[in-house]
C-alpha cells in the first residue's frame, strides 16, 4: 500500500531550517527535494574552507560563510534550506534574525529519526562518524516541547518528518521584493 505523501507547503522565498541530530537524514532529505544552490549545509561550508566536511576546527569559519550566504540569498528572495543540526535555540536565533530582517517566512522541519537509527547511520557513514554520545546529546535537545518552542521563537510553521513519511514539498509563489 502506498502511503499518501505528506504535503509541506513552503513559500519560494522562505528560510527552511532543518532540525535533527547527526544521522537523522537532513542532508538526504534536502538533497532529494531542493536544488543544490538552495541548500546551505554546514558540512559543505566546512569542506569549502578546510577540504574536510568533518573538520570541527573549521566550524566557526563555515558558519560565518553560511550566514553570509543566507543573508545574500534572503535579500534576493531566494529559498534557503539550512542543513545543520540546529538543535540549539541560540543558533536558531541567529537564523531567525536574518529571516526577520528580510521579512522572509521561517519554516522549521524536524527530522524525528529515533536515536538508535541516527547512531547506526552516522557510524556507517563513509569518511567520518559522529560519536553516539554527541548524537544522544543532540537528541536530548529535541524534546516534546520543541514544536511549541519553535513557534515561540518565531517560526511561522513547524513540520515533523519521520523517516517513514513520504514528503512532498509544494512551493507557493510569493511576490518578493529584493531588499536593500
Ligand atoms: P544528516 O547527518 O542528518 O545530514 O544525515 P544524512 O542525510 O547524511 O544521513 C545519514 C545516513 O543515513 C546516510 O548514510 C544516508 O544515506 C542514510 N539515510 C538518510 N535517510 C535515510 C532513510 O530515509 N532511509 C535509510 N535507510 N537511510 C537513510
Ligand atoms: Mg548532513
Amino acid at each position: 500500500m502506498t502511503k499518501t505523501p505528506k504535503v509541506v507547503n513552503i513559500s519560494d522565498s522562505a528560510m527552511v531550517v532543518l532540525i535533527g541530530a547527526a544521522g537523522s537524514g537532513k542532508s538526504t532529505f534536502a538533497n532529494a527535494r531542493f536544488r543544490a544552490t538552495e541548500i546551505l549545509s554546514s558540512d559543505f561550508f566546512r569542506a569549502l574552507v578546510s577540504d574536510d566536511e568533518g573538520d570541527q576546527d573549521a566550524t566557526d569559519d563555515a558558519f560565518e560563510l553560511l550566514h553570509l550566504t543566507l543573508e545574500k540569498r534572503l535579500r534576493r528572495g531566494k529559498l534557503c534550506v539550512v542543513d545543520a543540526t540546529n538543535v540549539r535555540a541560540e543558533h536558531r536565533a541567529k537564523l531567525l534574525a536574518k529571516a526577520a530582517a528580510f521579512q522572509r517566512q521561517a519554516v522549521a522541519i524536524i527530522l524525528e529519526t529515533p536515536l538508535i537509527i541516527c547512531v547506526e547511520r552516522a557510524a556507517s557513514r563513509a569518511g567520518r562518524s559522529v560519536s553516539a554520545a554527541i548524537i544522544r546529546q543532540q537528541t536530548k535537545e529535541l524534546g516534546p516541547q520543541l514544536a511549541d518552542d519553535l513557534l515561540r521563537e518565531g517560526f511561522a510553521s513547524v513540520f515533523h518528518i519521520s523517516s517513514l513519511d513520504q514528503v512532498e514539498i509544494e512551493r507557493t509563489t510569493t511576490a518578493t521584493a529584493r531588499l536593500k
